[in-house]
């Protein structure tokens, strides 16, 4: 199974993309979870994407089209995988039709997963993340059973630098001047699904899972 998660910052493509890859056993690629690992380790491409990433900016294409074509050289693609942050735009989605064209690899499923403004800055705001496996809390949606400290792996929670508000906020508006497009791009295809992710992330995970067995 080949998916590609779209929507929103908040919108949980990371929380669904986590338990579905699990589910499918199929790898789950998340661009923001693999630069925030290269900005921790102070990697050439960590250090060059820090700025844009802390003023809730795009990395310069040219930066991912690399790290993307790096991921895709990886063996574990071949079972399949859930695409969380990528593409971004219309340049993104051609880049990713030439990896897969070079690699012989089609996508079954584009799910986009829209949430509105004011759930998103609700979940982003308290959002808290584990240091060690990346999983998701919320400060009030969904606590960690131990104030601080994630349950799955005892690794220390933080809050990411950008879900800041008025981070948060240029995230949603560099989004929106790019969504359209992209829909668009794959509502051609006929490959599009959207779903409203306002709801609890377990009745979401229930519609996807749904889309997978069409
Ligand atoms: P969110 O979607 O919630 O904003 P991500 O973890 O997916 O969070 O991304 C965090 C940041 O990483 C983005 O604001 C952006 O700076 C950078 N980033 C992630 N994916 C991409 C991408 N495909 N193209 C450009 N920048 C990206
Ligand atoms: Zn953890």
């Amino acid at each position: 199974m080949r998916i590609i998660l779209l929507g929103p910052p908040g919108a949980g493509k990371g929380t669904q993309a986590k338990v579905l890859a699990q589910e499918l056993g199929v790898a789950h690629i998340s661009t923001g979870d693999i630069l925030r690992q290269n900005v921790k380790e102070a990697t050439q491409l960590g250090k060059e994407a820090k700025d844009f990433m802390d003023r809730g900016l795009l990395v310069p294409d040219g930066l991912m089209s690399k790290m993307l074509q790096d991921r895709f050289a990886k063996s574990d693609v071949k079972q399949g995988f859930i695409l969380d942050g990528y593409p971004r735009n219309i340049a993104q989605a051609k880049t990713l039709e030439e990896i897969f064209r070079l690699k012989g690899l089609d996508v079954d499923l584009v799910v986009y997963l829209d949430s509105s403004d004011s759930v998103i800055i609700q979940r982003l705001s308290g959002r808290l993340v584990c240091s060690k496996c990346s999983a998701n809390y919320h400060i009030t949606n969904m606590p960690p059973l131990r104030q601080g400290f994630c349950d799955k792996c005892g690794g220390s929670l933080y809050q990411r630098t950008d879900d800041k508000v008025e981070t948060i906020k240029k995230r949603l508006e560099v989004y929106k001047n790019e969504v359209s497009d992209l829909i668009k791009y794959y509502s051609e295809e006929n490959k599009l699904h959207r779903l409203s992710a306002d709801g609890q992330a377990e009745e979401v995970l229930k519609e996807i899972v749904v889309l997978t067995k069409q």
